[in-house]
């Protein structure tokens, strides 16, 4: 049992419904919701996906409440004979069904607020309510999010789809999280671009040997590594303490590969931030990436400021009148050279009159490789003020991870330049 200092709770999840069990939707509120209990420092052990059978359901619950302190439920609180979570949860934990008043009327204010203005009967049976369970209320459905204790113990149950189950979990679930821990947890992403996970695991391998508080986690991502650094402190002031030399060092440790030390910024916003910064203007040249990069770039609020064309030259017809690539090029060194790529890049810089030009060529496959260039060869050309960088890569993996990494090495190749030309 789990009691104030001794030690992280243990929290446990539970996913309730027949469609994940049957791979007919995918679990990504498994992943949301094991990412968020990690960053709350909260011990976590099990998951369980069980179907809406009501025996395996109480099984599955007894289970998890008596090896855990919390136990996240999420799933199967819908007004259909078949979600059973609420019925069953309520058994478990030893409690009776009532209506709540305040939740019945917030069923009818949806109702009066929606297209649908009859209520359907079966609707009222959200308005019941474990005895003594506290009530989250659901702005996005009908469904309230529910928390039964017993004993210090506590069983979270939240709807399943995640537009309803998200934002009552980041709004009410983790302040009650909060006041049932004994100190504030609080973390701070650092991310990496350019780097493997491998060569980063390597090189902080001494503060992961040694760390207790705070803790540092790697997170693989396609091209990238996030490192999260988690600090339990007895407020939010000690713990950001904590973190500040770890921050330090790592920035110390790899420099430039670390994009941003933020939670929210993903690195086309650091580049599209790099650039309106120096109000330059970029463009793109893509050929195996289809216009993913140009994609990307604008996914960045305010790219707007920085961009104002991208070309997609899939064709050497297409590289050569759109980005004036040389015929004699592209016959010498074929459309997967260095050549043709340093060459899509000035071009491309000199036909959009942008600052810089970032241009991507390569085999994406499955076809069509040899030999000379296997499928995987992917050239990126950056031309910053006339001055053109390459860099070949080989990439492994299907046509779409290759496409995939070679947008996030040309995104951080562009970043890389615009640092080096202001430095
Ligand atoms: P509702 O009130 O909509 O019936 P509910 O709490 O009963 O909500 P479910 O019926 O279990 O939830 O699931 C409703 C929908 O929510 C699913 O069809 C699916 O789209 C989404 N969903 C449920 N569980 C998950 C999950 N673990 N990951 C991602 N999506 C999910």
């Amino acid at each position: 049992m789990y009691r104030k200092g001794d030690r992280t709770m243990i929290a446990e999840l539970v996913f309730v419904g027949t469609e994940i069990l049957l791979g007919n939707i995918v679990n990504t509120n498994g992943a949301f919701l094991a990412e968020k209990c990690a960053e709350l420092g909260l011990s976590c052990y099990y998951q369980t996906v069980v179907g809406d059978n009501e025996e395996r359901m109480k099984e599955t619950l007894k289970q998890a409440i008596s090896r855990s302190d919390i136990v996240i439920v999420c799933g199967g609180l819908g007004p259909t004979p078949d979600d059973l979570t609420k019925e069953v949860a309520a058994q478990v934990m030893g409690m009776e069904l009532q209506e709540d008043l305040h939740t019945k009327e917030r069923i009818e204010e949806y109702f009066r607020n929606s297209q649908w203005k009859e209520i359907p009967d079966s609707n009222w049976k959200q308005a019941l309510v474990p005895k003594g369970a506290l009530v989250l209320d659901n702005s996005n459905g009908t469904a309230p999010g529910l928390v039964l204790e017993e004993k210090k113990k506590s069983m979270i149950l939240l709807p399943g789809p995640p537009n309803e189950m998200i934002p009552l979990f980041m709004e009410q679930v983790i302040p009650y999280l909060g006041k049932k821990q004994p100190e504030v947890i609080y973390s701070k992403m650092v991310k990496l671009a350019g780097i493997g996970e491998s060569q980063v695991a390597e090189r902080i391998q001494d503060l992961i040997e040694k760390q207790t508080n705070p803790t540092l986690a790697t997170y693989a991502k396609t091209g990238e590594v996030h490192l999260r650094i988690t600090a339990k402190a007895k407020n939010k002031k000690a713990a950001k303490k904590l973190l500040k030399p770890i921050v330090k060092e790592l920035k110390a440790r790899f420099g430039n590969a670390i994009y941003t030390t933020k939670e929210n910024i993903t690195l086309e916003d650091a580049v599209v931030k790099l650039l309106r910064k120096r109000k330059w203007k970029v463009t793109t040249a893509e050929s195996c990436t289809g216009g993913l990069l140009a994609g990307r770039l604008i996914n960045a609020a305010g790219a707007s400021k920085v961009i104002q064309q991208g070309y997609i030259t899939y064709s050497n017809k297409a590289k050569r009148n759109l980005l004036g690539v040389e015929k004699i090029t592209l016959e010498q060194y074929t459309a997967v050279s260095d050549q043709v790529v340093y060459e899509m890049a000035e071009g491309g810089a000199k036909a959009a009159n942008a600052d810089v030009c970032i241009a991507i060529t390569g085999l994406a496959g499955p076809d069509g490789g040899s030999e000379a260039i296997p499928v995987g060869t992917v050239y990126i050309g950056c031309c910053l003020h006339g001055a053109v960088k390459v860099e070949q890569y080989q990439f492994k993996g299907n046509r779409q991870k290759i496409r995939d990494y070679a947008v996030v090495r040309a995104l951080n190749l562009l970043r890389l330049c615009i640092l080096e030309e202001s430095e």
